[in-house]
């Protein structure tokens, strides 16, 4: 399977690693690059859209063909997709912005919820919790929030919660979509990069 991680901000080394340590972990042959256009999009079998800054990650993929192109194979069930963070924001079909309210930013639509950038506000702008998600098992899991999304609401039914955090979703699910409040690359554990290969990927 080839795996890639869209490039064009943010922490994208840190999930090509995460990803390149699940599949050995789970003993998988596979291959992660980095996407930057459209044609190398096309060669890969699942994206990973990581966190940054959603206002940037959508405007360089508006500029160079990749966002429609994304939304296009998406949409035809061709390519599952995990957002971290920012990523979580680019899938949204609704987006505000805690302080500001409404904004306008180039967003690929795709899942259906409703998401609040910067959601956990000033005081609480970067940090660590333990967060229960019975999706990858019964063990915690150590998960870092900056400057984080959440799902303020849910657009239809078809959208599974996988882990709430003050009574927010912060990991959810649609079909080949998997979007998270927070950063699984940056921990050592990598039950949500293989959830996402065995489950969402694979298929099993
Ligand atoms: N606050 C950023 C945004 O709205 C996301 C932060 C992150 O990805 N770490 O795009």
């Amino acid at each position: 399977m080839k795996i890639g991680v869209l490039a064009l901000q943010g922490a994208v080394q840190e999930h090509v690693v995460a990803t390149r340590r699940a599949l050995q972990e789970l003993e998988l042959s596979g291959e992660v690059l980095k996407v930057k256009t459209p044609a190398v999009l096309e060669s890969v079998d699942a994206l990973i859209i990581p966190g940054g800054e959603s206002t940037v990650i959508g405007r360089l993929s508006q500029r160079n063909g990749l966002l429609d192109k994304i939304r296009e194979l998406a949409l035809e069930g061709n390519l599952a997709i995990m957002g971290t963070c920012a990523g979580m924001v680019l899938l949204a079909k609704e987006v505000d912005e805690r302080r500001v309210g409404q904004v306008s930013q180039p967003l690929l639509r795709l899942m259906d919820i409703y998401v609040t950038r910067n959601a956990f506000g000033r005081q609480r702008e970067s940090f660590e919790t333990y967060l229960t998600i019975p999706a990858i098992g019964p063990e915690p899991f150590r998960a870092v929030f900056i400057r984080a999304p959440a799902v303020r609401k849910l657009l239809s039914d078809s959208v599974e919660v996988l882990a709430r955090f003050q009574g927010l979703p912060v990991a959810v699910r649609q079909g080949r979509l998997l979007a998270l409040s927070f950063h699984p690359e940056l921990v050592e554990d990598t039950r949500i990069h293989k959830y996402f290969l065995v489950k969402i990927v694979r298929g099993e």
